[in-house]
This record gives C-alpha cells, structure tokens and sequence, in this order.
C-alpha cells in the first residue's frame, strides 16, 4: 500500500500547509477510507482568516475538512456493518455516546463529542482518514461522492427543518442563502412546505435559490428599513410564515424573523453572526413566538441520503468548483474570494484530474 497520506493542515491564520501524515490504522470499530470528496465548509474558512470561531482555537496544526465521503480501504475487528470497497459518506462528530444528551439522541450537544476540524480535532481533508464505522453510512449505487459529502451541509438544514417543526403545508421563510440556506431551502421543500421564500444580499445567491426551487425571493437592499422588509415578507407570501429559519447570522434577518413569524409560529437561529445582538423580545412573548437554537444535527444522515437517492432533494448544482488536493490553497483561495459565485468547493484528495 502507498504510504502517500498528503493532508491539508492548518497553522495558524493564513498559514495553510499541504503536508505529509502517517496513514492512520484503523481501531477495532474504525474504518481506514480512502477519501474521495471533501466540501469546503464557511468555518474552514473561518478558521483559516480568523484561527477561531468563538472559543475553538487553532493553538495547534489542525488538519481541515469535515464534509466528505470515500471509499472503506481497511476494516477494524469489530466492524460487522462495512467492509473494504463500500462506499460511505462520513458524519464528522462522534458523540461519547455515555452521556445523557447521547442516551437521549441529541447526540449534537455531548459536550465531549469528537468533531472533524473543529480545534483541537483534526478533520479529513487527507488522502487517507480513520474513522468510528458507526458514523459512516453506505453510500446507496446511484450516488457520487459528491452527493455523499454534501450529506453534512445537508444534514444541517434537515436538522434545521425538524427544529422548525417544517412540515406539510408550513409557509416557511429562510434568511440567507448561502450553502446553508439553500440546504434548508430543499430540506423545506422536501419536507412539505407549501410555500418557501427566501433572501439574501446577493442576487446571484437568489438566482440559485429560484433555480433550487424557490417559491418567492427577495433582494435585501442596503435602503430597506425592518418594517420594509417585514411588509415585503408578508406581501410575497400572502400571509406571515409559520417557520422562519435564520441562516445569515445578521443581526437584521434575527430581528425581521422574530417579528414577521406567525404568532404562535418558530423561528429557528442557525447562523452564527456576533454572539450578542439586540432583538424585538416583548412582542415574540406575546405572540409565543418559539425561539429555537440549532446546533449541527443528530440522526440525520440516513434522512438526508434517502431523500438524495429517491431523488426528492437533488444537491448536485450546489457543487460549482472542483480542486484536487495539491491545489487547496487555491480551492480557499476562490473560497475567499468568491471569484466565480462559489457555492460548494469540492476537493479530491485521490484524483489527479477534476
Ligand atoms: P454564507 O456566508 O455563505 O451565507 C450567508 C448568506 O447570508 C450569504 O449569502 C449572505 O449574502 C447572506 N446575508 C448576509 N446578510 C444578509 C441579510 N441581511 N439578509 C439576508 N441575507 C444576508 O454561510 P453559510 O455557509 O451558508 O452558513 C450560513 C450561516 O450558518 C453561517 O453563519 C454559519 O456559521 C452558520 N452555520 C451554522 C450551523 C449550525 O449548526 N447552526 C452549521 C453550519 C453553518
């Protein structure tokens, strides 16, 4: 076997290094993988600008990537569900699986949980990559492994949705359609929404989200106020939205989703912008406005890839740039840039041509 194990590795801010590891033996409930996929993820691009996203710090060389599927090369002891050649998409947190929050499912908050580049965990932007096999899921015939690493960013507006209680009929508006919002956009309408608008700052964003499926968009100008905003919401959808879903982290679309929800309505915060904001509290009290946190997900992976491969949701036109490994600076280089209106960057750490 090769002993070519090239991994992207993280210094510090600025300071990306494509270097050579070991290739890792897989434990007795581990799987080796041969990685086939990897989407870049805004927080590897955090993580690269700033060295942290709030108390996660790169104090230590920290190897990025954590969406992304491969190819099952070695097989431990235990393993009775995966064996070598089967292909898998890869869900980068393993909980303890011994606390409360993992007896009871929401394995998502285990506070000591393992997660894929996230400091001080190493992810798996790499040629070769162990990991738990109880956290890799068969990759069904008719799907890449592109399809099978946006499982991840996929998985999050899932979770999203079944945080917002999105279901048959919800009249659900996303703010922000980035990655995540159009993750959750599909999710949405996958999960019997009636009606999903969508908005961002950005119209080659609200392009895509039409082209995903969109019912309504909406521009967010630099000379609307709230109310504008609030009343042009309203107008589109002919009525308030029963689900609003934050995926921004503006402090404006937080505030517009608390005030524009359907009384008795959720608004859920997946964006992750400043950790203090200022937000219109009373009248989300007296309207029982449910505000709900969503942090990455739990149980979704099977979700996501049944309704990938039933062909309910299609992810492929969220992938728009290809890199191999040897050219991952210039993969968080277009990230960075957004030269080209990247929406996923995918980077193929076993392929010499893309
Ligand atoms: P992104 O930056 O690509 O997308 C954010 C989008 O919001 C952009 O298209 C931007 O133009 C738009 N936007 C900015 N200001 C806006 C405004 N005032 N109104 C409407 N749209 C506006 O990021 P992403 O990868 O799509 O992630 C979205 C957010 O979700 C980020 O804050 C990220 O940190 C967070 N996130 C949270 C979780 C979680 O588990 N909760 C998981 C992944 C990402």
């Amino acid at each position: 076997m090769t002993q070519d194990n090239l991994s992207a590795v993280l210094y510090g801010i600025d300071d990306l290094r494509l270097e050579q590891r070991p290739i890792p033996v897989p434990k007795d409930d581990e799987v080796l993988i041969k990685m086939e996929a990897i989407g870049i993820c805004g927080s590897d691009v955090h993580y690269l600008k700033k060295g942290r996203i709030c108390d996660f710090i790169v104090d230590k060389p920290m190897i990025l990537g954590h969406e992304s599927s491969g190819m099952v090369v070695g097989v431990g002891k235990n393993v009775k569900h995966l064996k070598e050649g089967d292909r898998v998409a890869i869900e980068p947190g393993v909980p303890c699986g011994q606390c409360n929050f993992c007896k009871g499912g929401r394995y998502n908050l285990c506070p000591e949980i393992f997660f894929c580049a996230t400091p001080p965990d190493d992810g798996n932007l790499s040629r070769y990559y162990c990991h738990s096999a109880s956290y890799c899921y068969k990759l069904p015939d008719n799907m890449s492994y592109e399809e099978g690493a946006l499982m991840e960013p996929l998985s999050v507006g899932v979770h999203a949705c079944r945080r917002g209680n999105v279901g048959v009929g919800s009249v659900v508006l996303v703010l922000g359609a980035g990655p995540i919002g159009l993750v959750t956009l599909l999710s949405a309408k996958a999960f019997g929404a009636s009606k999903v608008l969508i908005t961002d700052i950005l119209d080659e964003r609200l392009q895509v989200a039409k082209s995903l499926g969109a019912d309504h968009t909406l521009k967010i100008e630099k000379h609307m106020t709230e109310q504008d905003i609030i009343k042009k919401i309203t107008e589109l959808l002919g009525e308030d939205p029963t689900v609003s879903l934050d995926c921004s982290g503006a402090e404006v679309s937080v505030r517009v989703a608390l005030q524009v929800t359907k009384t008795g309505g959720v608004a859920v915060l997946v964006g992750m912008g400043k950790s203090e904001i200022t937000i219109p509290l009373s009248g989300a009290l007296f309207r029982e406005i449910d505000i709900r946190g969503c942090f990455r997900y739990h149980n979704t992976y099977p979700t996501a890839i049944e309704l990938v491969s039933s062909g309910k949701i299609n992810v492929k036109p969220l992938v728009t740039h290809k890199f191999k490994i040897e050219d991952t600076q210039k993969a968080f280089d277009t990230a960075v840039s957004g030269e080209g209106n990247p929406i996923k960057i995918v980077i193929y750490p076993n392929r010499s041509n893309v």
